[in-house]
């Protein structure tokens, strides 16, 4: 369920430190420490799965987890009416660095389309 050798894993597991914006069971939530916009936060399921490319049938109910946590904290942030992008890079051309599945959520500022 968690690879030792995962950075995302030990943030969910707390061993390494990130300011957690919000847990429930399956989710975590926390800011991400390279920000690309005024809010900027990652949102991964504890379970270790490596890319949206790995998700299954058994996976639906999770994922709508995080889209929902991922409205809340747009509320929270206060970027529900400018609006917001929420995106998962998978593999090496769209840049995925953590191989750990995570969302980015970002607001606060006008953004480009298509993205770079
Ligand atoms: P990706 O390129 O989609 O894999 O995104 C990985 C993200 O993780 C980047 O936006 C990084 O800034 C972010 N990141 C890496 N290490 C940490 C960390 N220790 N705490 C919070 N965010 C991190």
């Amino acid at each position: 369920m968690s690879d030792p050798n995962c950075l995302f894993c030990k943030i969910a597991a707390r061993e390494v430190p990130a300011e957690i914006l919000r847990e429930s069971d399956r989710v975590v939530a926390f800011r991400d420490v390279n920000p690309q916009a005024p809010t900027h936060i990652l949102l991964i399921p504890k379970e270790h799965i490596e890319s949206l490319a790995e998700v299954g049938d058994a996976h639906g109910s999770l994922l709508a987890d995080i889209v929902q946590a991922a409205a809340h904290l747009a509320r929270t942030e206060g970027i529900d009416e400018g609006g917001w992008r929420f995106v998962s890079n998978v593999g090496p051309d769209a840049g995925q660095a953590v191989f750990h599945l995570h969302f980015h959520l970002l607001g606060g500022r006008p953004m480009g389309w298509p993205p770079g």
